[in-house]
């Protein structure tokens, strides 16, 4: 009986083995039908992905600035690499949108904010900072990031930034005058030179009305303007020439080519830099136009005026 009870217990025992071992078949079975499967579907999407991906591009997507202004590389790396990038909306500065958060690039963003109206910080889409080893050549640029030539970025050198505050509320002007006067109701990108009766940067045609086109008409000759490279670069050479035989230009800088002159100018107008008498025709311009004296007044509001000049002299 304990025996029979025993085998009975045994059998049962073994009854239950054989259930749970069972069991064990069925779920094994179905794992591996679920792994079996699991590895098709997944092989399937990679496949799936890898023809994605692999396939040619036929047309340039179209290109939107939110795609790029965070992009390292759409920004430039060529003048060091990108640490930080803020999204830039409706004249504001926004989050954080590449790299860590970088108070230089913050107090950029503010001493451009505390004395330019909102309006001519419109076209701003992303500022980054960027951080290169040694001796800086460049503290700042600025250009469009999106084809159309609406959306711009604005990137400055982060150490040369905080060595220099001074220094960099005059870049930063400098920059935001590039900006503004290639905004749309300014300059048309899509114009090919032959097409422009105005003047060409090489990129595009500025309006007949525009802050650029009435700059050139009254302060460069044609000479000058024809001798300018076909790419729209800066000619140092040249500039360096023109700043020694003129003492109009404000810098060898500002003679190299006629939006770095309004850009230097401009800067120089709204810090009220003193500068040398015949550079005064080239101040006087932007104060013809009520909305670019608010960028002097606002400066003189905010007790920066009379920042120091480190323009080298012409003539
Ligand atoms: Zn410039």
């Amino acid at each position: 009986m304990e025996i029979d009870e025993l085998r009975s217990s045994e059998q049962s025992s073994g009854a239950h083995l054989s259930v749970l071992a069972r069991a064990l078949i069925i779920v094994g079975s179905l794992l591996c039908a679920a792994i079996f499967f699991g590895a098709l579907f997944a092989a399937f999407l990679a496949y799936a992905d890898n023809q994605e991906s692999s396939s040619p591009v036929q047309t340039p997507p179209a290109i939107e600035s939110d795609q790029f202004r965070c992009d390292p590389d759409v920004i430039g790396e060529q003048d060091g690499p990108v640490v930080a990038v803020y999204e830039v909306n409706d004249s504001a500065l926004g989050s954080l949108c590449f790299g860590r958060a970088n108070p230089a690039v913050i107090g950029a963003w503010e001493a451009l904010e505390v004395v330019a109206p909102s309006p001519f910080l419109e076209p701003v889409v992303s500022l980054a900072g960027y951080d290169f080893d040694g001796p800086v050549d460049t503290m700042a640029f600025a250009g469009p990031i999106d084809f159309r030539g609406l959306d711009f970025t604005v990137a400055l050198e982060v150490d040369a930034a905080v060595a220099d505050p001074e220094e960099l509320r005059l870049t930063m002007m400098h920059e935001l005058a590039h900006v503004f006067s290639q905004d749309s109701s300014q300059f048309f990108a899509d114009v090919a030179r032959d097409d422009c009766e105005t003047f060409h940067n090489g990129f595009g045609c500025f309006a007949e009305e525009s802050y650029v086109n009435l700059w050139v008409t009254r302060f460069w000759d044609q000479a000058a303007i024809d001798a300018l490279p076909d790419d729209g670069s800066p000619d140092q050479d040249a500039g360096d020439e023109r700043c020694l035989n003129d003492s109009a230009f404000p810098g060898s800088y500002g003679a190299s080519h006629p939006e770095e002159d309004f850009a230097e100018s401009f800067a120089a107008f709204v810090y009220g830099v003193e500068m040398l008498p015949d550079v005064q025709p080239r101040l006087d311009f932007f104060a013809e136009f009520p909305e670019l004296a608010e960028f002097r007044s606002n400066a003189r509001k905010a007790g920066l005026s009379n920042l120091p000049n480190n323009y080298d002299d012409c003539g």
